[in-house]
């Protein structure tokens, strides 16, 4: 096989490279916010929990509703401006989950999750960062209407992006979780896993939540020792994606692996194994004769694996 196989042009990685700019100067100011509010041009995402509500179009789905339109569909808790799309604003809405539940028995509109309309391509690729950005914040404000400092209820300012509290004048600002996902490698050969959640046929890289007090190298060195056993030296960044289920941020590594012995954490992996790299491009291209897969093209362990197969990945 060729070290380059046919794959096509490299698709986007999912959630990644918003073309809203996030105008945070405004974020503070009560005049803007309201005239920005008032704007004809004014459009909002409308999600409820892991709901994103889509109109139905002609050939597609349309993300965006007019605020009329957002308020006619019932309560919404907390409003966010996500930013300015050419001038035009940019909010995001989060529905009540009963709200969003009604929302699926109107047959102009489309209820689902964020993950299927990713991978099945239901909205123009331009909305996925947003909705990401907008799903992760609206999540975070729904786990901390009450302040961890003090229990007293917290108030959201900043146009959604910090929330402060009363009591303790605490300021909460939205969090991130760094989650390292990596693919160890010797010679020309990688480990891939499967966990439990995956259906049956897809192997994808390791990956595991980031500790305080560690650094993204010392992560992926104890995530792929806890999980299959590997032992890891050098550790080279690739690539980062937004995931926001509920508000992670994907560090993607390759991992040069010390030792070749696999022992699996079977509380974590459901399996683990050394791949080659015909086998992985086989299953790249959806070719593999067991059918086995990675993941979709949306994931940053799609593109993590391609790296590979295509040669791109220097360890000098
Ligand atoms: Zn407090």
């Amino acid at each position: 096989m060729s070290p380059h196989p046919p794959f096509g042009p490299k698709p986007r990685l999912g959630y990644t490279a918003s073309i809203i700019e996030r105008a945070s100067g405004m974020r503070a100011d009560t005049a803007a916010l309201a005239a920005l509010q008032n704007d004809s041009n004014a459009r909002t995402y409308l999600i409820g929990g892991e709901m994103v509500a889509l109109n139905r179009t002609a050939n597609s789905h349309d993300p965006l509703f007019t605020l009329s339109q957002a308020q006619a569909f019932g309560p919404t808790a907390e409003t966010i401006f996500i930013g300015l799309r050419h001038d035009a604003p940019r909010f995001a809405r989060a529905l009540e989950p009963k709200t969003a539940e009604a929302l699926k028995a109107q047959p102009e509109l489309l209820v689902t999750d964020l993950r299927s309309i990713a991978v099945k391509g239901l909205v123009d690729s331009e909305h996925l960062p947003p909705l990401a950005e907008a799903k992760a914040l609206l999540g975070w404000h729904a786990r901390h209407r009450f302040c961890p400092n003090c229990g007293a209820g917290t108030n959201v300012v900043e146009a959604g992006w910090r929330r402060d509290c009363p009591s303790c004048q605490f300021q909460h600002f939205p969090r991130t979780d760094p989650v390292v996902i990596m693919l160890p490698f010797s010679g020309d050969s990688r480990v891939l896993g499967r966990s439990y959640r995956f259906v049956n046929s897809m192997w994808s890289c390791l990956a595991g939540s980031m500790e305080p007090g560690e650094t993204i190298e010392e992560a992926v060195r104890r995530e792929t020792h806890e999980e299959c056993g590997v032992v890891c030296g050098r550790v080279r960044y690739f690539a980062s994606q937004p995931w926001p289920f509920p508000s992670s941020l994907m560090i993607g590594c390759h991992a040069e692996a010390l030792s070749r012995e696999i022992v699996i954490d079977r509380t974590e992996l459901d399996d683990a194994r050394w791949f080659e790299r015909d086998e992985v491009a086989a299953m790249l291209m959806r070719h593999h004769p067991n059918e086995l897969t990675t993941p979709p093209e949306v994931a940053i362990a799609y593109h993590i694996i391609r790296a590979w197969v295509e040669g791109e990945v220097e360890f000098g």
